[in-house]
């Protein structure tokens, strides 16, 4: 007979691991089961792009939980096996091994795979993306050898990626496709700031650039072509255009969706004793308006999979929170709060120059999200602001001097 949990997690990542912590604090005494496709126990990600592609931090550092901790709570890791079918009907998964795993409720968690680049030498020695622990040994394993490399993508992983190995030496092109780096996350004068911070680090920033192909000798990457046929010489091409996210075998077995699976509130899927979690869960966030979107952040996971754990314990709780995201680059710490997209004003609060500033998003005159620069102060009062949606003078917004929380205070929230 199969063996069955009665909570199985599909996908050992941030959302999965937060899943079966919730349950335990929440004194679930159930079966736990973690699937995993990677052989590891569940790891941070945003060090792949950071400290651990640096070298700064070995694996050990960048793990959620040490083993013993999955021991003690009786959380089994099924590591190394990948969900190839879901049996709604059944309570079941079946992995590639042909294994059958049985469940009482099972939680999707499987994030995204690296979306691929759709062109020839896509699979050349050399070409690499940044999701997995895996993908950044590789690439480590090569940068002795490795003297240029170029990042197709101008998204906060590349542009990471590429702060790391011009820091470590390399001569660093980044080709970006549209007219500004981070567009499609942040607002214009941030985006300016950091091509501006990327080439006085040496960096060559190319905007604008249409890749062709990856142009190889004997197997491996030795440049990429440009449309209008300009070669940039690459002994590495580091690829970071997104994810696709992981939900197959559900949306085979009957699951609602389309960029992702479709959850409500409380996490559930449209097929029963089913919830979804983390960058593949495509879900009603009040802070876009009530549009279905998928959000890319550990945040985003970890909240989603404290939800999901409340419904399952009896204690329901609607995912009502504040997004919010960081990124790492040089000496540089971005920390978001909100949704900047569809805003329709921009304020400057301080001088880029300083390099500490924030950058305050409105829609019709209330504030739906911050960037802040080396600016925590900002951030941390600036959440306030996005949470009542709160409409402040512009004015006093875009003085510095003036303290965030201070604006809170003088204003009404709008409901
Ligand atoms: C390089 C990098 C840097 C990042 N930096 C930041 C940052 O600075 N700040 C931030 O907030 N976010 C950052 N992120 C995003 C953040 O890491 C993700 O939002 C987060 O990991 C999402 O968690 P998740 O559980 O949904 O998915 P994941 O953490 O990706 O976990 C999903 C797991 O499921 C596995 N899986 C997939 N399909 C199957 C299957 N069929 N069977 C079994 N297992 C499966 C995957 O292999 C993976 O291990 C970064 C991401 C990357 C890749």
């Amino acid at each position: 007979m199969a063996t069955r949990y009665d909570v199985l997690i599909v996908g050992a990542g941030h959302g999965g691991a937060q899943a079966a912590i919730a349950l335990r604090q929440r004194k679930f005494a159930g079966t736990i089961a973690i699937i995993g496709e990677e052989p590891e126990l569940p790891y941070e990600r945003p060090p792949l792009s950071k400290d651990y592609l640096a070298q700064e931090k070995p694996f050990e550092r960048i793990l959620i939980r040490p083993e013993s901790f999955w021991v003690e709570r009786e959380v089994a890791m099924l590591t190394g096996r990948r969900v190839v079918s879901v049996d709604p009907e059944g309570h079941g998964v079946t992995t590639a091994d042909g294994e059958t795993i049985g469940y009482g409720q099972l939680i999707w968690a499987t994030g995204g795979h690296a979306r691929r680049i759709a062109c020839e030498g896509h699979d050349l020695g050399g070409v690499h993306s940044v999701r997995t622990r895996a993908d950044v040994d590789r690439m480590v394993e090569e940068l002795a050898t490795t003297t240029r490399v170029a990042v197709i993508g101008g998204g906060y992983i590349g542009l990471e990626a590429a702060a790391v190995l011009a820091r470590l030496g390399k001569t660093v092109t980044v080709l970006e496709a549209l007219d500004r780096v981070l567009a499609r996350v942040a607002g214009e004068a941030l985006s300016r700031f950091y091509e501006a911070e990327h080439r006085a680090h040496g960096v060559d920033v190319r905007l604008g650039a249409r890749v062709e192909h990856i142009e190889g000798e004997d197997g491996r990457v030795t440049g990429v072509r440009l449309a209008g046929g300009e070669i940039v010489p690459a002994g590495m091409v580091i690829v970071g255009i997104g994810i696709v996210p992981a939900v197959e075998p559900l949306r085979v077995a009957g699951a609602e969706g389309g960029n992702g699976v479709a959850v409500d509130e409380h996490g559930r899927t449209s097929l029963p004793d089913i919830f979804a979690v983390g960058d593949c869960a495509l879900h009603a966030n009040p802070f876009a308006e009530g549009m279905p979107i998928r959000l890319e952040s550990v945040q985003n996971a970890n909240d989603m999979a404290t939800v999901v754990a409340r419904a399952i314990t009896g204690e329901p709780e609607p995912y009502h929170a504040v997004p919010w995201f960081w990124s790492n680059q040089y000496d540089l710490r971005l920390q978001t709060v909100g949704l900047s997209v569809g805003h329709d004003q921009e304020i400057l609060r301080g001088d880029p120059a300083s390099r500490a500033f924030s950058i305050v998003y409105l829609k019709q005159n209330r504030v739906i999200a911050l960037d802040c620069v080396n600016s925590v102060k900002d951030y941390v009062q600036g959440r306030a602001l996005v949470n009542g949606r709160i409409v402040a003078d512009s004015r006093r917004l875009a003085d510095a001097a003036v303290p965030l929380k201070s604006l809170v205070a003088e204003t009404t929230s709008p409901d």
